[in-house]
């Protein structure tokens, strides 16, 4: 998911759109923003993709100078208009508003507490265990309520939170989802990325730390470091989920993703005519493998970027349009060449088979696939993509079947230590639970899911 907030611009709704525009990549399943102006809040969200929810009406609608917004990342089974956020509560303590990114390790498990207690939820979203803790809380205002919540939430949280005075911005004590703080004129951000701080015209300030909580409000900014940090940032942040543009721990993105392309390189001997990335997730990785092999670098896979989901038809020659549908072999720049094609990751594979058996049609003489992360092994527990990742094929295969299965004529993935040095300039400690299965805070009940019970 990707969050957003301001304080203080009095066009709050407007900026806060396009901050969800630049954060896109980060959800597409639904999108809302929260404003309030002198203490009466308004909200809007919907299904789908910032540009199809958002338009000059609902927009204009939002009147205030501080607003938070959120667009959520697609999960299976529970794609509900109910389940977008930002959530809004009145919370008996005041109004409040609240977007996460994230997935709590024991939400589950208070959310069955509270209900046997007589809470009433409205959404399956672990999101919604934070609001009722704060709700609950027996401290007297709504600050102290949202610490005390914060005391029992395990888990992985970037969160921001509206007030009527005030705009809160808070990481977990493991900082494993991103959130940097900007400064905009009088305002400030909030923002899961960089990229939407530039998108704004917000000066990057810093990131919020592992277990810290920022307060804004009309006397400026100030932290309470809530609980004892540690930094177990998500490495998968940099290989796939983050913006190229955006900077996390000081180290912009697409020179991260470039480096681990470049050790790679240097971990794999490869007879090869030309390096071909996957666009647009391998781009960075193939720019710093064929720079450091001094191999030529060159555009044989073209995406088409207007092709959202798209209908799945069991026809297979259907099927088959729509792999190329998405991308489509440039024959000039592949054929009887040895093509090494590189990616981000192997989740499930099929996108890898799917393009290698394209690329060998369209004559390529040899196809090598080279993949700029270790192979993901274990699924992961907080909040990314966790349904997807039960098919994952490196829990089932060998590198050698996976080799066979994608119909590679060789595949070689950078390994952990490589890797971790490729991101040694950012000083951050990282979790890599889905490559080595070292849970920093255990798994919990798994995915939050009702229907998993
Ligand atoms: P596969 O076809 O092997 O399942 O998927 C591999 C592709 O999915 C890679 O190109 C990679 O960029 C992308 N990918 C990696 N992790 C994720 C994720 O969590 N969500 C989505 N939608 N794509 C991912
Ligand atoms: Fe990120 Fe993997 Fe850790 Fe999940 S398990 S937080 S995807 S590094
Ligand atoms: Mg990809």
């Amino acid at each position: 998911c990707g969050i957003f907030g301001i304080f203080g611009r009095k066009n709050a709704s407007q900026l806060t759109y396009f901050g969800l525009h630049a954060l896109q990549h980060r959800g597409q399943e639904s999108a809302g923003i929260v404003v309030s102006e002198d203490g009466d809040f308004s909200i809007h969200k919907g299904m789908g993709l910032v540009s199809s929810v958002f338009g000059e009406n609902n927009l204009r609608k939002l009147k205030g100078d501080r607003a938070i917004g959120h667009v959520r990342y697609s999960t299976t089974g529970s794609s509900l208009l109910s389940n977008a956020q930002p959530l809004l509560i009145n919370s008996g303590k005041g109004m409040l508003a609240l977007a996460h990114n994230g997935n709590l390790v024991n939400g589950y498990k208070i959310r069955r507490q509270l209900e046997k207690e007589g809470s009433i939820f409205h959404t399956t979203l672990d999101t919604e265990v934070i609001a009722h803790l704060i709700a609950r809380s027996r401290e007297k205002n709504i600050e102290d309520s949202i610490l005390d919540c914060l005391k029992q939430i395990k888990g992985a949280f970037s969160l921001v939170l509206l007030t009527k005075d005030n705009l809160y911005g808070i990481r977990d004590p493991y900082g494993f989802r991103p959130l940097s703080l900007g400064k905009l004129g009088d305002g400030y951000v909030l923002a899961s990325e960089t990229c939407a701080l530039d998108i704004v015209g917000a000066e990057y300030v810093r990131d919020i730390k592992p277990g810290e909580m920022v307060i804004i409000n009309s006397q400026g900014v100030c932290s309470i470091q809530y609980a004892e940090g540690h930094s177990a940032f998500c490495i998968f942040e940099f290989i796939y989920f983050a913006r190229p543009d955006s900077i996390i721990g000081g180290q912009n993105v697409h020179l991260a993703r470039m480096e681990m392309g470049r050790a790679l390189a240097r971990e794999m001997s490869a007879e090869i005519d030309v390096v071909v990335p996957v666009p647009d997730s391998g781009i960075s990785a193939a720019q710093g493998f064929a720079e450091e092999k001094g191999i030529p670098f060159q555009w044989g896979l073209i995406k088409n970027r207007y092709v959202g989901r798209t209908f799945i038809s069991p026809e297979p020659e259907i099927r088959d349009i729509k792999v190329k549908l998405k991308l489509n072999p440039i024959c000039e720049i592949i054929k009887g060449k040895r093509v090494l094609l590189i990616d981000d990751s192997i989740v499930r594979g099929t996108t890898s088979k799917r393009i290698i058996k394209m690329l060998k049609e369209k004559g390529a003489k040899e196809v090598h696939f080279g993949v700029s992360s270790p192979p993901v092994v274990y699924p992961c527990y907080y909040g990314l993509d966790t349904s997807n990742r039960r098919e994952l094929i490196a829990a089932r295969m060998s590198v050698e079947e996976i080799c066979n299965y994608i119909g590679a004529d060789s595949l070689t993935y950078l390994s952990q230590a490589g890797m971790l040095k490729a991101l040694a300039r950012t000083e951050l400690g990282f979790c890599t639970a889905c490559f080595d299965g070292n849970y920093p805070i255990g798994k919990g009940t798994g995915k939050y899911s009702l229907e998993e019970g």
